[in-house]
């Protein structure tokens, strides 16, 4: 089932394309208003005692008119990986691993277990965003990151015993992780064909490419069956995962999308055209978050898209978050739970007083950024959010991080216990 017309999909591609440019330009010069519109900006961690840590929520905003060149040139056709480990590749239709079993009911950590897991449910949770997964060459391409750099990403974070948590879990104080484990929660916008290709194998048969984002986590979810599961695919309806320059890729459409749900992904909302919603009306925002959610039930009937990762992080005039929170389009309702910002710091436990599932703020997977926060994690423990295994527990200790003292907002706890040690 395609619901999408050639003709319609040639004029959507140079639409967003075409507002993808313009909107940078606007993007560039009006992202000081962005950050005065947050309320949750999370200031302390650019700011305190670790100079190198700082991190100005503007950085990215700064950064951002670099991904303007990027997305017309085409380099990953030519640069397309070696399929050599074809034979471990992870079948589409493999649903035998479709879900991460349940924890068991967790019995309340003895003295002992605490002391070994150190829990701390106030810490904070990185959720790392990535645009292209595809060979490249140039440094300064921050909106790039090769198979190679990702698999690095992924090796660190499970050496450093982080555990990757779907976003709705994030966005609704659910988190489910094993005690003594780091949540941590991984985005990927714009449904770049790099993230999710398919590749013919030596006997006819399409099987997904090692090298591309989905083929990477399969290998490591494979591999490691204490790393979590899941990834927050953001994709742009009129082309998933076969853009840019992969028409080939456009026939494979509704099985990515179906594999990635019965996979235990996510599919969260981009808007159709790639909007900056500081330069259309209301109606417009309405309208293209309702299509967008509208047009993966297509693909995915009863999709749960209710996760927006903001175009270029330009928020509607003024900050103002209300149409988020629902809004009627053509006669029916519909509702966002959480919205992703563009950088720039880790974010704040679901029950700290800047939370905000409406701010959710991003850090960018380029070199610079991933290395100031993987550094920070490694001299700073202290701040991170750590898992009491239990997702009906909030679980602090009495010797929290100074960063932390205070910010346990109540009323965020309700119908959790509170167990302080
Ligand atoms: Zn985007």
């Amino acid at each position: 089932m395609n619901p999408l017309r050639p003709a319609g999909i040639i004029i959507g591609l140079a639409l967003i394309l075409g507002v993808f440019i313009i909107g940078i330009g606007i993007f560039a010069t009006q992202s000081d208003d962005d950050d005065d519109a947050a309320p949750t900006p999370v200031p302390e961690v650019a700011t305190s005692d670790d100079s190198e840590a700082e991190a100005p929520v503007g950085e990215s905003d700064a950064t951002a008119p670099d991904e303007t060149p990027e997305v017309t040139v085409d380099p990953e056709e030519a640069a397309a990986p070696g399929d050599d480990d074809v034979d471990s590749m992870p079948e589409a239709d493999d649903e035998a691993e479709a879900e991460e079993p349940d924890s068991p009911p967790a019995e309340p950590l003895t003295e002992e277990e605490l002391q070994q897991y150190q829990p701390n449910e106030l810490g904070q949770i990185m959720v790392l965003m990535y645009h292209r997964i595809e060979a490249q060459d140039n440094p300064e391409d921050v909106w790039t990151r090769t198979p190679d750099q990702f698999r690095g990403d992924l090796q660190w974070l499970y050496d450093n015993d982080f555990y990757i948590i779907p976003i709705r879990d994030y966005v609704r104080n659910e988190i489910n992780a094993p005690a003594g484990k780091r949540p941590v929660v991984l985005t990927f916008d714009d449904g770049t064909v790099g993230q999710f290709r398919m590749v013919e194998q030596d006997d006819g048969t399409m099987a997904i490419d090692p090298d591309s984002a989905i083929g990477i986590l399969e290998d490591f979810f494979n591999r490691y069956d204490d790393f979590g599961r899941g990834g927050l695919f953001s994709i742009l309806p009129l082309a998933p995962f076969a853009w840019p320059d992969a028409e080939d890729q456009r026939q494979f459409a509704e099985d990515k999308l179906n594999w990635l749900i019965d996979n235990g992904y996510e599919l969260g909302n981009h808007t159709v055209g790639h909007i900056n919603m500081r330069d259309v009306s209301d109606e417009e925002i309405k309208s293209e978050l309702a299509r967008a959610e509208d047009m993966m039930a297509e693909y995915v009937p009863d999709v749960d898209v209710s996760v927006l990762a903001v175009p270029f992080g330009v928020y509607p005039e003024g900050g103002d978050t209300a149409i988020f929170e629902g809004w009627e389009y053509e006669g029916r309702q519909y509702e966002l739970e959480g919205a992703l910002m563009v950088g720039a710091e880790p974010a704040p436990s679901p029950v700290h007083v800047d939370f905000d599932p409406m701010w959710i703020p991003r850090i960018n997977s380029d070199d610079e950024q991933l290395g100031r926060w993987f550094s920070f994690v490694e001299e700073n423990p202290g701040i991170m959010y750590v898992s009491d295994g239990n997702p009906d527990t909030i679980t602090i200790p009495a010797d929290v991080h100074p960063w932390l003292v205070d910010t346990l907002d109540e009323s965020k706890t309700e119908g959790k216990e509170v167990i302080r040690y």
